[in-house]
């Protein structure tokens, strides 16, 4: 789609947006901005309680899944309706010594963070191909894509696998005018964020890699997500954009 100058600003009206792991930190910062910028958002997530509270400040559309079951990711994605906009967002973070880590630890953080991108994807981007609409999916990976954590063997291969299966989707479905791209941000303090970064002995040298001095809010991540969903970004495709301070710099 052409980019019209003089018409251009970041609007999502008469778009509907499907956010997953919408109820808490990332997930529900990228639905609160989406909602300021117009968009239909379709909150999606595991806890009935923060999406209902999410609903009461944005009158979004809810549904409650747990994506790490596969059948159950297809079902909420096939009763989702008709999606212009998608962000896959839902993870999970499980810390274990690469020599402790269980076969259901890494199971489980496969199925989530990877498996249930494709599913989601395939049902909705196969929707967005047959409304022919030239719609825009962001998926939700991380710096530990790029960086070895210690402790963090499942986490970090599960986000170098999203950025991957990110890249052939790119290719795919960019045959559809459909963008894919994936955020790769730093440390943000949320619930998971506090898990593996909270400590001051581990966080402190974190922080001290990024040359803002700072770790990423939610907001810094949401503003991303919402440029590279929009129009603006119209020629962004199968990138890993490190929303990270200037961390990969060093
Ligand atoms: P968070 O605070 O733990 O929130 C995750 C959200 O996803 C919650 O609403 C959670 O719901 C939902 N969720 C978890 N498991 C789910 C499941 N099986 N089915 C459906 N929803 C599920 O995590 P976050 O820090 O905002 O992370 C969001 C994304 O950013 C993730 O992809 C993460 O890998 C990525 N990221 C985070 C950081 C960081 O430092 N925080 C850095 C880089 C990348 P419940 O609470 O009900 O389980």
């Amino acid at each position: 789609m052409k980019l019209d100058p003089s018409t251009f600003q970041l609007d999502f009206k008469n778009r509907r947006a499907l956010v997953t792991g919408a109820g808490k930190g990332i997930g529900r910062a990228i639905a609160m901005m989406l909602h300021r910028f117009n968009a239909r958002v379709v909150a999606v997530s595991r806890t009935d309680a923060d999406l209902k509270s999410l609903q009461e400040e944005i009158g979004c559309e809810t549904m409650v899944a747990d994506l790490g079951s596969a059948a159950e990711a297809r079902r909420m994605a096939e009763q989702a309706g008709d999606i212009d906009l998608l962000v896959n967002n839902a993870a999970m973070v499980l810390l274990e010594p690469l020599l402790q880590t269980k076969i259901e630890s890494w199971d489980a953080t496969m199925a989530l963070n990877l498996r249930a991108v494709l599913v989601v994807t395939q049902v909705i981007a196969q929707q967005m191909i047959s409304r022919e609409v030239r719609g825009s999916i962001v998926n939700i990976s991380s710096m530990a894509s790029f960086q070895a954590l210690a402790s963090h063997a499942a986490y970090c291969a599960s986000k170098a696998g999203l950025d991957q299966l990110s890249r052939v989707m790119a290719v795919e479905l960019g045959a559809h005018g459909i963008r894919v791209n994936a955020i790769n941000p730093t440390v943000v303090l949320t619930e998971m964020g506090r898990k593996a970064w909270g400590d001051p002995a581990k966080g402190g040298p974190m922080l001290a890699r990024i040359p803002l001095r700072r770790f990423a809010e939610c907001e810094d991540v949401a503003a991303v997500v919402c440029f590279v969903l929009s129009d603006a970004a119209g020629m962004l495709n199968g990138l890993t954009l490190q929303v990270d301070g200037g961390f990969s710099a060093t």
